[in-house]
């Protein structure tokens, strides 16, 4: 059986869509990082949104020293944090291919990883299009996919861990899969668990069109379709957006018709989306006399003023 744990993630009120998965062989902490938006509606992040923030990374910290191995996606913040290399130490880490179908930005923050805290874990894998065996457990990843409908943001891989006939998989970031190439993978693997990234609804216009979204929900209809599939799992970019849920009830009339369980990472765990990003102009109005957090993490708001130049 696969245990599935669900860390951090929009539904919880920060950027990032960490979980650890457990089989009888592994422990497994799949993208260790948290974030927050540098600015939404030209509004820094809520005390409450740090508050958060530091709460959530600390208790990926205390998974991934449970962990075996670490996944990492891809570069960006809210998927792994560089600043705290103590996470990585004695770990096997499969990676995103550092210098192969990756753009520029994360291809110095890869190399930097690799450079600095080569040391630290036990074992480093470029994991893009490979499979992994751990006793009755298999990692297996795909190609470099597109981060959304193209590669200006670069390339992410989509994992899926299989023990005897349960697989769950982790898209990673692919918006919603808005492209056939998001698809194969998914399709070929048949999860009977799927966490998706949804489609990025809040940026409508910018970079996400009305047809990518189009596309984003007639494929993730498709996903529900998938014999094996029990439960979709969608979060991240769709999260985002306060009419998430009127964003995709086409995909929530699909699967009732179907059968088909749909929830956030934390509906997932029967808790309530708490959207703190998608509200943060109410969280200034009603928290005024918020006292400020103190900021655990000194570097964060220079990794944040960074994730102000991409998407995430
Ligand atoms: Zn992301
Ligand atoms: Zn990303």
């Amino acid at each position: 059986m696969i245990i599935i744990i669900p860390l951090a993630a929009e539904s919880f009120g920060v950027r990032s869509s960490s979980f650890f998965i457990e089989t009888a062989d592994v422990k497994v902490l799949i993208d260790p990082g948290v974030s927050l938006a540098a600015s939404r509606s030209g509004l820094a992040p809520h005390p409450l949104e740090i508050r958060e923030m530091n709460e959530r990374w600390r208790l990926v910290k205390d998974y991934a020293a449970r962990a075996d191995i670490l996944i990492i996606t891809h570069y960006h913040f809210d998927h792994f944090d560089p600043t705290e290399p103590i996470v990585f130490n004695n770990k096997v880490l499969l990676i995103k291919h550092p210098s192969e179908a990756i753009n520029a930005s994360q291809h110095g923050r890869a190399r930097e990883l690799i450079r600095n805290y080569r040391t630290l874990p036990r074992r480093v894998e470029f994991a893009d299009d490979r499979f992994f065996e751990f006793g009755g457990t298999c990692l297996r990843f795909s190609p470099a996919v597109p981060h959304g409908p193209d590669t200006t943001v670069g390339w992410v891989v989509e994992a899926s861990i299989r023990e005897g006939s349960s697989c769950f998989l982790y898209s990673s970031d692919i918006v919603g899969a808005c492209r056939d190439e998001h698809m194969q993978f998914i399709l070929s693997e048949e999860p009977d668990t799927l966490y998706l990234d949804g489609p990025l609804t809040y940026m409508l216009g910018q970079g996400f069109s009305l047809d990518d979204l189009r596309r984003s929900i007639g494929n993730i209809n498709r996903l529900l379709d998938m014999p094996k599939l029990r439960t979709l799992i969608l979060d991240h970019h769709l999260l985002r957006d306060r009419n998430w849920k009127d964003e995709i009830r086409e995909v929530y009339a699909k699967a009732e018709a179907v059968g088909k369980k749909v929830v956030t990472m934390a509906g997932f765990l029967g808790r309530e989306e708490a959207l703190l990003e998608a509200w943060r102009g109410q969280l200034f109005e009603e928290h005024r006399d918020q006292e400020q957090e103190p900021l655990m993490r000194s570097s964060t708001f220079q990794l944040v003023k960074e994730l102000k130049k991409e998407r995430c």
